[in-house]
């Protein structure tokens, strides 16, 4: 039992940047190739899913791990997590990618952040589109945590940054609302432990949530369940649609989790709970300071409101890093900033479509032309899973195989 090695067609150095699930994955494979990785991570293994690692999974063990996973953790005698069973956030972390990340010893260096990368000798405007480029190695810019600035070679880039560093904004169409900036205090953009950790700034309180995801739809959630124990407790939540329900669920969807959380987010739409209000057509205009509270004001098609509030959350999505690949070609999508081929095949199948369905596109989508550099994962509305099979494909542009697959090859435990 265990992962396949293969001898690849060169063993290269292969930098990749992150180490969420995606980048440890393209570790693994990378590894099991027989090439030379090395996983640059600015905070730990895991950090972004460990940010909200107090809520479960909807999507079951099965979906977020791999073979190639599995047998590192077989290796080092660990369990096998049960398939069908939904993790909670730390739980994964901590028996999932913590074991494989020490699966991957020096090859992943924490408390290491990419500030930029370039093709050593070559401008981003130089040999525009030739694969000359390809003859340069990639230059990494990498500090650590005192600030300390090193450089880095590698003949190939695997961008596995996420996007759960950089979130949306209040105002109308995704830009900050006036007075945004200077409450930032007031505002989380981030998934709060409403149960836990950040009760107190919630309980007996008055919050205004803002946007009609799944991130707002697991808030709402959590907000209902504090309602229950703190009567006082109140939720303004607005959102830009003026649908009756909200949360577009997905016929017969295989995640009853997923659907759980978007029917519950709809009924709390439609049959608003008492003391609660659910504001939809309004967008964010302004905030003002008012003594401790924040008065914020909403425009709707027909009138304006203003809701005073104790603090916001902001579930307005998140957006990729494009900073540190700027001296480089990469092309991307002018609406999803993802990388533009795939974005247009993602378009052209009409993207409206279930995550769990997207993971079918692959092959040259994800390329793109800055020879040698690949972007894994990195959409907020993509699952693991997508990812995961992602980095086959890459790994199949790499080797130039075609039908080079190490999750068959790989004896699962
Ligand atoms: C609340 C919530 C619930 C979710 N639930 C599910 C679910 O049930 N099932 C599912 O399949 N998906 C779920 N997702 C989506 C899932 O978390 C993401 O698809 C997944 O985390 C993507 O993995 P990743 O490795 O691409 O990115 P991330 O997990 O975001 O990891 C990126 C890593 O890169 C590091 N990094 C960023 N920039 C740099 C840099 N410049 N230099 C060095 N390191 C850098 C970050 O610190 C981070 O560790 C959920 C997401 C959220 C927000």
């Amino acid at each position: 039992m265990g992962a396949a090695r293969r001898t690849p067609s060169a063993p290269r150095d292969i930098a990749i940047v992150g180490a969420g699930p995606i980048g440890l994955e393209a570790a693994l494979y990378a590894a099991a190739l027989g090439h030379r990785p090395m996983v640059y991570e600015r905070l730990e293994a895991g950090a972004n899913i460990r940010r909200w690692g107090f809520l479960e999974l909807f999507s079951p063990w099965a979906l977020n791990t791999s073979p190639l996973g599995l047998a590192a953790l077989e290796k080092q005698g660990l369990e096998t997590p049960p398939g069908d069973a939904c993790p909670g956030g730390e739980e994964y972390c901590d028996r999932y990618l913590g074991p494989v990340a020490a699966s991957l010893g020096d090859r992943i260096r924490t408390g290491r952040e990419v500030l930029a990368i370039s093709r050593a000798g070559l401008l981003k405007t130089e040999a525009i589109g030739s694969p000359e480029r390809a003859n340069r190695r990639f230059q990494l810019l990498v500090a650590d945590r005192r600030g300390e600035m090193k450089t880095a070679q590698s003949d190939v880039v695997i961008d596995a940054s996420g996007v759960y560093r950089n979130h949306g904004n209040l105002g109308d169409g995704g830009i900050p609302a006036p007075g945004e900036e200077a409450l930032r205090e007031k505002i989380t953009y981030h998934i709060p432990d409403l149960l836990g950790a950040d009760r107190p700034l919630y309980e007996g309180r008055t919050t205004l949530l803002v946007g009609a995801g799944y991130s707002a739809a697991t808030v709402l959630e959590s907000f209902t369940k504090l309602m229950e124990t703190e009567p006082r407790t109140r939720l303004v939540w607005a959102r830009r649609d003026s649908r009756r329900e909200p949360i577009e669920l997905y016929e017969n969807d295989p995640l009853p989790q997923r659907d759980r959380l978007a029917r519950e987010a709809n009924r709390f739409a439609c049959d608003t709970p008492e003391g609660c209000e659910a504001l939809s057509g309004f967008v964010t205009s302004s905030l003002e300071r008012v003594d401790e509270r924040v008065a914020v004001r909403l425009n709707g098609a027909s009138e304006t409101r203003t809701v005073e509030v104790d603090r916001i959350i902001s579930m307005t999505g998140y957006r990729p890093d494009t900073g540190f690949h700027r001296e480089l070609q990469v092309h991307l999508c002018y609406a999803t900033e993802g990388p533009m081929k795939l974005a247009a095949a993602l378009l052209g199948g009409g993207s409206g479509g279930d995550c769990l369905e997207r993971a079918e596109l692959a092959g040259d989508t994800l390329l793109n032309p800055e020879p040698g550099y690949y972007i894994a994962g990195r959409r907020s509305d993509f699952l693991l899973q997508a990812g995961i099979e992602q980095v086959r494909d890459i790994f199949r542009l790499i080797e130039t195989d075609e039908s080079l697959d190490l999750y068959e090859e790989t004896e699962s435990p």
